[in-house]
């Protein structure tokens, strides 16, 4: 199937599940996670007029981004960082990103805000929250978001918009939904005092449908765009 067989597929996915769960049909962003794929792949959906790209390992992101920026058929791109961020790699991230969806403790965005190049606009920002409740998940519980998330709405660099989870994979039907909602429900009481939240990322190639119903504005897909990836880990 081509590149563009499969982000009409995907554009009439998020459709869809728009119009199942009543909401307006842009109301959803679509979000191509090119992480193991080469430049040249995202330079084709590029053309295709998809223009934001998520990216989870920062040293191949790196070399992906440049490569870009210095090819002139190559439209302007939106880079999202969703990887986990570890503390001595938060200056290149700062430095490469337009939107980091996996703050997962306030030293890391306590560092990403001193970091950030005073020329480029603020970082978009996202707590990622473990709403599976195991201990060995990446993300903060619901409980810490709430006082992460009045710290971080101070920091000068960054703007806090919302709300990123990864649930369980082995999730489906109620438990998946649970997930979604909590991290819902969790940017309605976080937005109640006052912090203008308008992102949540959530959904990905297998349960963009459910996350949609369940008010996410952000799907991060990557397999049903590129295809199956060959790294381990992914
Ligand atoms: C890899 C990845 C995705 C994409 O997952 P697919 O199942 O390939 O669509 C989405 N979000 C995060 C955080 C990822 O690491």
């Amino acid at each position: 199937m081509s590149s563009a067989q499969r982000l009409s597929d995907i554009q009439l996915r998020i459709r869809q599940a728009c119009e199942q769960a009543r909401r307006p049909i842009d109301s959803v962003a679509l979000l191509a996670v090119s992480k193991t794929f080469p430049a040249e792949a995202v330079l084709e959906f590029a053309q295709l007029g998809q223009t934001a790209f998520g990216e989870n390992y920062l040293q191949e992101a790196e070399a992906k981004i440049t490569q870009l920026a210095d090819t002139p058929e190559c439209p302007k791109l939106t880079w999202h960082f969703i990887g986990p961020i570890q503390s001595n790699k938060t200056k290149s991230v700062a430095s490469l990103f337009d939107w980091v969806h996996s703050v997962d403790r306030l030293k890391i965005a306590q560092r990403l805000s001193s970091q950030r190049p005073p020329e480029l606009h603020p970082l978009n920002v996202l707590l990622q929250i473990n709403t599976s409740g195991e201990a060995s998940k990446s993300g903060m519980s619901p409980a810490e978001a709430h006082s992460v998330a009045k710290e971080v709405a101070t920091l000068p660099n960054l703007r806090l918009r919302g709300l990123m989870t990864i649930p369980n994979p082995e999730h489906q039907n109620d438990d998946l939904q649970q997930e979604f909602l909590m991290c819902q429900s969790l940017m309605t009481e976080l937005n109640q005092s006052g912090l203008g939240l308008d992102t949540l990322s959530m959904g990905m190639s297998q349960d963009l449908e459910t996350a949609i119903a369940c008010g996410s504005t952000c799907v991060r897909v990557g397999t049903a765009l590129f295809g199956k990836r060959d790294y381990p880990n992914t």
